[in-house]
């Protein structure tokens, strides 16, 4: 019998994609032995404007970036979808694919993580994944012991959900795991205003990313 398959989600809207990103799915991949890590841009992300790169530029610069890591695979089934980007529709989608036996482990920084109460059909994401957070440079976690909650909604969910087992990500979906990966203070943000400013982003994002941006004159 086939192992159980172990996948991870990016989602984002990778304008542009970065280390950051590629790092910290990376290690996630290595420490908790996943087979696949989809990447998915968001086509139309909720709570934000529109992207400054179009959908195409985005989704190119994300298969250049994950080129040559085989378990990195760029998904663009968000851009096959009418209407807002919700990633509940996106992990029932994966589900139907995948089947209810594989693990599917949505991967989100910390900072994605505290709104997490404002996403669209919040509460089922759990039922359909797990939910790996990352902890961010800048963005603690409230849940520690005497830490005042801000968000009481989300202290219950973290409450009746996290754990620490390795062993029990091999079910289908239901847990919060939390990690530390190798803090790289890098955003998508700081990225564009450096190009805007004149400023050269090397070595913050892949070469073959940074000659796409300059080809196009991205973000200037
Ligand atoms: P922006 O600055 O435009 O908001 P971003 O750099 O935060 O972009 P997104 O595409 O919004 O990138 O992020 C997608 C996912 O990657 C989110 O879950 C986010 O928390 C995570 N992420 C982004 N940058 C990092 C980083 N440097 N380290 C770890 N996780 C990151």
């Amino acid at each position: 019998m086939r192992e159980q398959q172990l996948l991870g989600v990016v989602g984002g809207t990778f304008d542009p994609i970065h280390n950051g990103h590629l790092r910290m799915a990376l290690e996630v991949a290595n420490r908790l032995g996943l087979d696949e890590v989809r990447f998915i841009p968001s086509a139309r992300p909720p709570h934000r404007g529109e992207p400054d790169a179009t959908d195409r530029q985005r989704l190119e610069m994300v298969a250049l970036a994950i080129e040559g890591e085989p378990r990195f695979i760029l998904d663009d089934r968000e851009y096959r979808r009418e209407g807002e980007s919700y990633m509940v529709d996106t992990l029932e989608s994966l589900r139907q694919e995948l089947g209810s036996e594989a693990s599917l482990l949505l991967i989100i920084g910390s900072d994605a993580f505290l709104g997490l109460t404002g996403w669209h059909r919040w509460q089922q994401l759990l039922a359909l994944a797990h939910i790996v957070v990352v902890l961010r440079p800048g963005s603690e976690l409230m849940f520690e012991k005497g830490a005042k909650p801000r968000d009481l909604e989300l202290q219950k969910l973290y409450d009746m959900h996290h754990s620490t087992d390795l062993n029990d990500l091999k079910r289908s979906c239901g847990v919060i795991h939390s990690l530390e990966t190798t803090a790289l203070e890098i955003s998508a943000t700081e990225i564009r205003q450096m190009i805007a400013a004149g400023e050269s982003p090397q070595f913050l994002l892949p070469e073959t990313v940074l000659n796409y941006i300059d080809e196009r004159n991205l973000y200037r």
